[in-house]
């Protein structure tokens, strides 16, 4: 099937509304964080995330190994398509879609930006060999596992 072609600089001229299927995919970085597991506190609200990651995720590729049927193993699995408020509160501040949502522009480790795949991880953002699958960790331990990841404000 042929790819559709993506509108030069889409990122920055349309709206995230505006953009076709192949060019919200595209915005897609790749991090994986979206994936990993999160502990929300139930007084302040406060999402916190852990260092383990859904069963489905590949994590040396930090690609999810089940992509187009997903929501249907994975019923919680956060579709940001399309995005709301409370999906946005479970995204880091790094994702691009919240990035754009707000009005920031796309960092310089974006792949659409560098030209490169593996920047969003040689940038410290991507998740790739740094999570666990939640196969591996016991329920009862995902407290401890909470992790807090650089800043992407650059
Ligand atoms: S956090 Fe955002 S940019 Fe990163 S993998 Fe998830 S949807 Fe894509
Ligand atoms: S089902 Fe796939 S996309 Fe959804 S959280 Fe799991 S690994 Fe990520």
């Amino acid at each position: 099937m042929p790819t559709e072609p993506l509108r030069v600089k889409f990122w920055e001229r349309y709206s995230l509304e505006e953009l076709s299927d192949a060019e919200w995919e595209a915005l897609c970085d790749g991090c994986g964080r979206c994936c990993l597991l999160k502990l929300e506190d139930e007084d302040t609200e406060e999402v916190h995330i852990t260092d383990v990651s859904c069963v489905l995720l590949n994590t040396e590729t930090c690609r999810c190994s089940q992509y187009s049927k997903r929501k249907s193993i994975v019923p919680e699995c956060l579709n940001v398509k399309p995005l709301d408020a409370d999906k946005l509160r479970w995204l880091p501040s790094s994702c691009a879609y919240k990035r754009l949502h707000e009005g920031r522009p796309l960092a310089n480790w974006h792949p659409l930006i560098s030209q490169d795949p593996n920047s969003v991880h040689a940038a410290g953002i991507g998740m790739a060999g740094r999570c666990v699958p939640e196969n591996k960790v016991p329920i009862h331990e995902l407290p401890e596992r909470l992790v807090e990841w650089p800043k992407d404000e650059e």
